[in-house]
């Protein structure tokens, strides 16, 4: 496997894969692998020939009193597990190199990214959608691999690939989950012992969610008060939204029809866990 900081070398190797058949998959990632992570990589590995994972903790999707300075960073372990996992490249550009000081170009996807993790985080998504557009024009994946777990952020990504006309194929990939429903992730190792329990609440209220969905509860704030009860029993989890939308598009609905998505953000501490479930309610 080889390890690129440098975007001109990663340049120069990307050249060299010009004259080759087959196809690059692309994995970003900022990091702190975990079997989720993991899980992207291998499913890759089946349908690309060359795998390019990407670790860059992006400081542009961090707001000014978030997290970007305690998020976990494990260079040498994301290394070891990216060459098990078969990885070809991983590109792990410096922040000072991939943001000049005179950086001054962004990237912006209007309604989808207004509502749920864009309400109350403003920049965050203008983050995402930059960062994944300068990795997508350094990479030119054929495919790029991105988790359910951040489900508007995969919607984004595939908005900001129709609207630019890129020819990328985003493969939506299954969230990892721990034995008790909690979605795995890079902060869940912020958790105390006393707060992993209640972590799995919310996945558990999800599928709460979708259980009263699948025998036949129609209306989505009968629904929602049945996840807010399991959610609400506890003071210590602060619930930021809760809520059941098109899946195509985020609206809220009032009544479950179609392809819905049901979202979930809550608050533990200064922890913040997102979770979402996908269900089809044919019409
Ligand atoms: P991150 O490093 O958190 O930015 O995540 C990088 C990619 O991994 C994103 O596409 C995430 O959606 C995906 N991802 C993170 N956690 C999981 C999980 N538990 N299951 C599946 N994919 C995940």
């Amino acid at each position: 496997m080889r390890v690129i900081h440098s975007i001109r070398s990663f340049h120069t190797w990307r050249r060299t894969q010009d004259s080759l058949d087959g196809r690059i998959g692309f994995v970003p990632t900022m990091g702190a692998l975990h079997a989720g992570h993991l899980s992207l990589i291998h499913r890759a590995r089946k349908q690309c020939r060359t795998i390019v994972v990407s670790v860059f903790v992006n400081p542009l999707q961090f707001g000014p009193a978030e997290d970007l300075g305690r998020y976990p960073r494990s260079f040498s372990d994301d290394r070891r597990l990216c060459q098990q996992a078969g990885v070809d490249l991983l590109f792990a550009p410096r922040p000072d190199e991939f943001y000049s000081s005179d950086f001054q170009t962004t990237v912006t996807v209007n309604r989808l990214t207004q509502r749920w993790e864009g309400k109350d985080r403003p920049t965050h998504f203008q983050g995402v959608t930059t960062v994944v557009t300068k990795l997508f024009c350094a990479v030119r994946p054929h495919l790029a691999y991105f988790g359910q777990k951040d489900y508007q952020q995969y919607l984004v990504v595939n908005q900001l690939i129709r609207d630019l006309n890129l020819d990328i194929r985003l493969m939506r990939c299954p969230t990892i989950r721990e034995s008790d429903g909690l979605a795995v992730s890079s902060r869940n190792r912020y958790l105390p012992a006393n707060q992993r329990r209640q972590a799995g609440l919310l996945s558990k209220a999800l599928r709460q969610g979708v259980d009263a969905i699948k025998s036949g509860e129609r209306n989505v704030r009968t629904i929602q008060g049945r996840m807010h009860k399991t959610l609400g029993n506890d003071p210590d989890v602060h619930v930021e939204y809760l809520a059941i939308c098109h899946a195509d598009n985020l609206e809220p609905l009032t009544k479950v029809q179609g392809r819905v998505v049901l979202l979930g953000a809550v608050r533990l501490g200064n922890i913040r866990l997102i979770d979402n479930r996908l269900v089809h309610c044919p019409r």
